[in-house]
């Protein structure tokens, strides 16, 4: 069996489940501790599967994954510090504002990555080989933070176009392109002696009459 290194953690407060209640650790051996409820040691599938069970009959809830997909401290500075702010202020890689404060959000979410094996070997054949990998990360204002919650939706590709400047240009260029537009037609309308105003409003009478 193939044995690789897992993060287990155990969720005892949210069942009621105290620490002064005896035995709890002993049931699950851990090689090396994290935190208080939190352990990482090297076992393989169905060791977890054993360490699931165990939980479960003892009323704690648990979460198990392997320690590639664990969160770690330093995503945030390296990445920030890869993509400097342009005059100061990040681009949201989603909506293309511009802000002093931005978050680091992972566009596969943390907790679904470690919980959905197909997901996993979806990120691999992308190239992602972890949560905290580059690939995985985008500038997100606050808004789209909120909006986008654990969602994956459309986001790794918003991400994909987002992260170039040039395309929230081409955005730029492209709304002022249909705002120009709009305040043609309704000067044409406006001015209906022209000859593209003239056929504006026929056509716009032809409509209402059909
Ligand atoms: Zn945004």
């Amino acid at each position: 069996m193939n044995k690789e290194i897992y993060v287990f953690e155990l969720h005892p407060r949210e069942y009621g489940f105290s620490k002064s209640k005896k035995g709890w650790e002993k049931k699950f051996p851990p090689l090396s501790r994290k935190s208080q409820f939190k352990y990482t040691f090297r076992a393989d599938k169905s060791m977890i599967s054993v360490y699931r069970q165990r939980a479960k009959q003892m009323h704690v809830d648990c979460h198990a994954y392997k320690r590639e997909y664990a969160r770690n401290n330093t995503y945030r500075k390296k990445f920030m510090e890869k993509h400097p702010p342009i005059a100061g202020r990040y681009r949201c890689w989603y909506c293309g504002k511009r802000c002093r404060n931005i978050t680091v959000d992972h566009i596969y979410p943390v907790k679904q990555v470690q919980t959905d094996e197909r997901l996993q070997r979806k990120l691999k054949r992308k190239g992602i080989r972890n949560v905290n990998d580059e690939k995985n990360l985008a500038f997100c204002c606050e808004k789209c933070n909120k909006k986008k919650g654990k969602t994956i939706g459309n986001y790794p590709r918003k991400a994909a176009f987002g992260k170039h400047e040039m395309y929230w240009v081409l955005v730029g260029i492209v709304r002022i392109f249909i705002i120009l537009i709009v305040i043609g037609l309704c000067l044409c309308f406006l001015k209906p002696n022209t000859a593209v105003g003239q056929f504006l409003v026929d056509l716009f009478r032809k409509i209402k009459i059909s």
